[in-house]
């Protein structure tokens, strides 16, 4: 009964509006100017109890959804961490949609099973992972570390997934660096660690978390009785990317016998560099880690990763059956995370990887470190304007001098152009780019910098 006599006319008329929006992404607005009354005014309508034709919604969509989207993938877009989606990503992501798998178990999508193992096989080998290593793909970064915390509560206490952790004698600590993405205090919260018992150890000047505030906390905890069990390192902080002494701090979760989470949702894509490689130094150790393909592998939202060590913690923790783990098993994702039906996030990611290469990938985060490093050096030149860090990745934050409120108005000003997000860095008001974008061009840069000089100089005068 739901079967479209027209469906592929409709295909193929939706695959037009696609290359379409494809070919003009960089051209125009970035952010659509509109509100949230002017979308709700153009959008709302009571539930449809009669339907329609599918072409009417297809226009409906043409009409009033594409103009009042942001352009993700624009050469001009700079915000936050959402990097563009690549054209293989979303070739794969109509692929893996047409066909719709939900591979829980190996039945209900067996090419999506094994190629979601083949892809947590390939990121863990950029890792250094070895063989006893798996993973799960999940939504994002966000799930990525519920999941990874999930299996480590577990392996540090065995049975609690069962017993719960209400009854402890000891309850358990959680280190992490002042600069920590909220998903780490969700996890911690959900997790019923309690978001009391994470600690938010200080930085130093390049935001990386204080190894020896780390250990004199760890130490101060045991004083108090604590359980000190987590460390969870940043491997490329959203702010200002800033990626921490992995190394040191494997040896700290070492000493301690803790367990050592990475967050890599954005800043894991570095391992794709040369120079990221050797920031991450280390990150092998850690006993699990979150990377985004939806981020620096510029695969299509949503797509992120889970990796562990040794992929027994995650069926330790997450198994729905009675048996034990048994490393020649066959793995069925069911056993191996949170959601059970669930989407393929292997196949469009498996497209992706397979059409560009890890060497095309590898060169285009090599190159949004190399324009950010050079966006950076340019503005510690202007006049009026302060950088306020040194990146290590693809993020720069820098502020306008005089007043606060000059960078709210440059990103206003500047908005008909570029999307800029505002930030915050450590109670300043800053401006923040982020260049993980693979459309962007050096002479967008200078064009971005152009228009940061001249209203510094125009503001300046006053
Ligand atoms: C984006 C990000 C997250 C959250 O990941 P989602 O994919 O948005 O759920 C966590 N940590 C860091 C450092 C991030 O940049």
């Amino acid at each position: 009964m739901l079967e479209l006599e027209k469906f592929d006319e409709y295909l193929d008329e939706l695959s037009d509006v696609i290359k379409k929006y494809q070919r003009n992404i960089s051209t125009g607005r970035v952010v659509p100017e509109t509100s949230r009354q002017d979308m709700e005014k153009l959008l709302f309508e009571t539930l449809p109890m009669e339907g329609s034709d599918a072409k009417n919604i297809i226009n409906e969509f043409k009409e009033k959804v594409i103009p009042n989207s942001t352009k993700i993938g624009s050469s001009r877009f700079l915000s936050w961490i959402i990097t563009s989606p690549s054209q293989a990503g979303i070739l794969g992501e109509i692929a893996n949609v047409g066909i719709s798998q939900a591979p829980f178990n190996f039945k209900a999508g067996p090419a999506a099973t094994v190629i979601e193992e083949m892809v947590i096989g390939w990121m863990g080998e950029l890792f250094g992972y070895k063989k006893e290593s798996g993973g799960i793909l999940v939504s994002g970064g966000s799930v990525s570390t519920l999941t990874a915390l999930g299996a480590a509560r577990e392996a540090f206490l065995p049975g609690s997934t069962e017993t719960g952790i209400q009854n402890i004698s000891n309850p358990l600590t959680l280190y992490t660096s002042k600069k920590a993405h909220s998903s780490i205090d969700k996890a911690v919260g959900v997790l019923g660690f309690g978001k009391n018992m994470l600690r938010k150890v200080g930085v130093d000047e390049f935001f990386k978390i204080d190894i020896d505030s780390l250990e004199k906390e760890i130490e101060n905890d045991i004083k108090q009785g604590l359980r000190p069990f987590c460390i969870i390192a940043q491997a490329g902080t959203s702010l200002c990317g800033a990626v921490d002494d992995i190394d040191s701090i494997s040896d700290i979760a070492k000493k301690y016998g803790m367990w050592l989470h990475v967050d890599g949702a954005y800043g894991g894509g570095a391992i794709l560099s040369k120079k990221g490689k050797e920031i991450l130094k280390g990150i092998e150790k850690a006993d699990s880690i979150s990377v985004d393909p939806h981020k620096w592998f510029f695969v299509p939202t949503e797509a992120g990763c889970v990796l562990v060590k040794d992929k027994r913690h995650l069926y330790n923790a997450y198994s729905t059956g009675v048996a034990e783990f048994d490393e020649n098993a066959p793995i069925n994702y069911l056993d191996y995370g949170i959601q059970s039906t669930r989407t393929s996030r292997a196949i469009k990611t498996w497209f992706a990887i397979k059409t560009y290469g890890i060497k095309k990938l590898s060169q285009v985060v090599d190159f949004n470190i190399e324009i950010t490093n050079y966006f950076a050096n340019e503005i510690e030149k202007i006049d009026g304007v302060r950088l306020l860090h040194k990146p290590q990745t693809s993020a720069v934050c820098f502020s306008f001098e005089k007043e606060a409120t000059m960078n709210q108005a440059f990103l206003i000003e500047v908005e008909e152009e570029f999307f800029l997000s505002p930030a915050n860095l450590m109670g300043e008001n800053c401006v923040r780019a982020c260049f993980s974008n693979y459309r962007t061009s050096k002479e967008e840069v200078n064009l971005l910098l152009c228009k940061i000089r001249s209203f510094a100089k125009n503001n300046l005068k006053i």
